[in-house]
């Protein structure tokens, strides 16, 4: 599968140009199979600089141990903390360059991932993703988010292609806590409430197929999430993990720019302004797909919109992900503070503008806190007010 695909539409503006960086170039998955990878490591560089979170290199020491003591791989090791940030990345880059690295090897979750990509990127070198859970699909797409040294979103860079190599040892994957995984799902569920609506009337062939591939993600994770999360290391669950963190990296390669993220991910970026890193990415978003179907409910009276939400709410309670600000820590949140994050969300280069009607910074504090809200009435769907707020904000 070629990595790269160029085409230019009958329009030509520059968000006609469609660049595609569609797959890692090559995927290597099983188990313990982090062993024996040191020699197709060496293929892309013998300086590997290590780029790693404290807290998940040290559960994946030993798992690391036999490629860290590879003859043919000169290792060293640096850390991203505090986070995915401008600072991280310049002493990053000069930890690159005093060890003359040649490659660069992210091991993490998503933001020592996606600080891994970028760095790499930035110094024009290979990239090798070594996922130790399932909670993103950032060891695929050529995407990194920055954050601020306190975790709140600034902004995403899209990379001119997706990871050289990608690891996916589901030894390692299973020594994450259960609530990685549970994250994963939800970001990658995402995909279909939110491909759907950017762009499920495309007629573009390869826009098409990514839009389908979400809801075949979606079916996956509704039939076989309760299993996988039963029995951690069984067939279904590599199969969670597979959709969670190769099929979710799929859609985004093949949907390419265009395919984008909606509401679910623009509430996920306003939300980091006040939650730092208290609750997970997948966790927010999760949350962020249940504001943006209330959101279509709300606004448009989308009956498919009000089914899908009661669907997730039976889903997400069977599976442990938020269904409401409380379950996201953010009980206490105050009237300013909502306010805050609501006006993050509403930014104007926010991707909530995708939706195909307009949303009012008080329309969505209203879809915020009222998540959970039984089936509408006529009454409730037809008069959006902030009535809800007390229930659930104190001011
Ligand atoms: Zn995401």
């Amino acid at each position: 599968m070629p990595n790269q695909l160029t085409e230019k539409s009958s329009t030509p503006t520059s968000n006609s140009l469609l660049t595609l960086a569609v797959a890692p170039a090559k995927v290597m998955r099983g188990s313990g199979i982090l062993a024996d990878s040191s020699s197709i490591i060496k293929n892309l560089g013998n300086r590997p600089l290590l780029v790693a979170g404290k807290k998940s290199f040290s559960l994946a020491e030993t798992h690391l141990q036999p490629i860290m003591d590879a003859k043919e791989l000169n290792f060293a090791k640096s850390y991203y903390t505090p986070d995915c940030s401008e600072a991280s990345l310049k002493t990053l880059h000069k930890a690159a360059k005093e060890h003359k690295a040649n490659v660069i090897v992210g091991v993490g979750g998503g933001k020592a991932l996606d600080t891994a990509k970028l760095l790499a990127h930035q110094l024009n070198l290979p990239v090798v993703t070594i996922p130790t859970s399932a909670a993103t699909c950032a060891a695929w797409t050529a995407l990194s988010n920055v954050y601020s040294d306190d975790g709140a979103f600034i902004y995403d860079v899209g990379l001119a292609s997706c990871p050289d190599l990608l690891i996916l040892d589901y030894e390692l994957i299973k020594t994450a806590p259960q609530r990685t995984l549970v994250a994963g799902i939800g970001d990658a569920i995402a995909k279909w409430y939110e491909a759907s609506v950017s762009s499920g009337h495309s007629e573009e062939t390869l826009i098409i197929a990514a839009v389908q591939q979400a809801r075949v993600l979606r079916d996956i994770l509704l039939q076989k999430s309760s299993a996988a999360l039963r029995s951690p290391g069984s067939d279904i669950w590599c199969q969670v993990v597979d959709a969670t963190v190769l099929l979710a990296g799929v859609i985004g390669g093949i949907g390419g720019a265009q395919c984008r993220t909606v509401a679910a991910h623009a509430v996920h970026n306003g939300l980091t302004h006040v939650c730092g890193r208290g609750s997970i990415h997948g966790e927010k978003v999760a949350y962020g797909i249940l504001v943006q179907l209330r959101l279509e409910e709300m606004l448009q009276g989308n009956q498919l919109a009000m089914a899908a939400r009661q669907q997730l709410l039976k889903f997400y309670a069977e599976i442990g992900l938020p269904q409401k600000l409380a379950d996201l820590d953010l009980g206490e949140i105050t009237l300013t503070q909502l306010q805050n994050v609501a006006q993050i969300t509403l930014n104007p280069s926010s991707d909530i503008h995708r939706l195909p009607f307009s949303v009012s910074l008080e329309q969505l504090m209203a879809a915020m806190v009222s998540t959970t809200a039984p089936i509408d009435t006529k009454e409730s769907t037809n008069c959006i007010s902030l009535s809800g707020l007390n229930s659930e904000v104190e001011q």
